[in-house]
């Protein structure tokens, strides 16, 4: 890797950032793929894509994100793992520092995504894929007349449980408090559908059954009064919410109250050259095909901004 002056510099490897890729490279910018502790981003944390247009049958997550490196790279994307500790957008070329070294950019494209909150149990972890997840949208049809738990009480977690009553026989809304922070719309939804039935003051302290490879069942543990007992599910979705991976940035680019960037005609930013797309710049649709989307419009946008600069 040389260290002169890059076209573009890709911040993120989920489908925003590689499509983005592909496109910057078939306009010949050599872009550059930064890919951070995540590569791959969500998608390589699901099982069966069934919703991404082009595949019948569905296609794996993970089988998806490694088709789509190497469409890019065969027209001269280069990858390079690398976490991105700052960047200096105030002047061009753009400085960005990744620890032991730093590196200069035309444009930046910021694909870095927002990855799920999760409980942080080691047997939560060791499940995702397994009857752990945090997409009902991706998931929620492998769990037909199947018993669910969800877990949140927030709008997602609404969400997530009124969804999941399409192929569960019953959901479970498991909420850590009594309070929620759920609109009254989706709260009254949720709370009035028959499949649906409300946990409240509980948490969850394992997930079983690790040695099995599937979901079992939860050890749960009412707060108020201490007592715990095993609760059999056979899936466990979390909607307790997502961190966009955008820190970074604070102070340099407009950001809302939750650190999701806002992004101006789809993929511009505040700073001339740098873009953004997929998940950390979208709250609302959070789909592969939405973040593919946002991730060629930014590659044009580059295109067409390098060459108003002569480059
Ligand atoms: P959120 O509103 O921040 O809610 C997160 C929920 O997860 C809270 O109930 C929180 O509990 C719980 N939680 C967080 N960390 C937890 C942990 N470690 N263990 C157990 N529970 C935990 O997030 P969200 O539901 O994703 O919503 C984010 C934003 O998107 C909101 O503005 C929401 O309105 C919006 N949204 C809207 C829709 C819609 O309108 N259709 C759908 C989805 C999202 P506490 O309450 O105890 O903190």
């Amino acid at each position: 890797m040389d260290d002169s002056v890059r076209n573009t510099v890709i911040l993120g490897s989920g489908c925003s950032g590689l499509t983005a890729a592909l496109y910057a490279a078939r306009a010949n910018l050599k872009p550059l793929v930064l890919e951070g502790h995540e590569p791959g981003g969500q998608l390589s944390l699901t099982t069966l894509v069934e919703n991404f247009p082009g595949f019948p049958e569905g296609i794996q997550g993970p089988q998806l994100i490694e088709n789509m490196r190497q469409q890019a790279a065969r027209f001269g994307a280069e990858y390079k793992t690398a976490h991105l500790v700052s960047a200096d957008l105030s002047q061009r070329p753009f400085t960005l520092n990744l620890g032991k070294e730093s590196l200069k950019t035309r444009t930046l494209i910021i694909a870095s995504g927002a990855s799920a909150r999760w409980l942080g149990l080691p047997s939560e972890q060791a499940l995702i894929g397994h009857g752990v997840s945090s997409c009902a949208t991706c998931d929620g049809f492998f769990f037909s007349s199947k018993e669910i738990a969800v877990i949140g009480g927030g709008d997602s977690a609404m969400e997530e449980a009124l969804f999941l009553t399409r192929f569960a026989t019953k959901v479970t809304l498991i909420h850590r408090r009594e309070q929620f922070r759920a609109s009254k719309i989706m709260l009254d939804r949720a709370r009035k559908h028959e499949k649906i039935q409300f946990l409240t003051d509980t948490v969850v302290d394992d997930v079983f059954d690790v040695s099995k490879q599937e979901v079992t069942g939860l050890r749960l543990r009412n707060v108020k009064t201490g007592a715990a007992w095993d609760f059999p599910t056979s899936a466990m979705f979390l909607g307790i919410g997502h961190v966009p991976n955008a820190r970074m940035f604070a102070g340099q680019l407009d950001m809302d109250k939750d650190g999701y960037l806002i992004p101006r005609d789809y993929v511009f930013t505040k700073v001339p050259g740098v873009f953004a797309s997929g998940d950390v710049s979208d709250r609302r649709y959070r789909q592969a095909i939405t973040a593919a989307g946002t991730g060629c419009m930014a590659a044009m946008e580059v295109e067409k901004f390098l060459e108003a600069q002569g480059h």
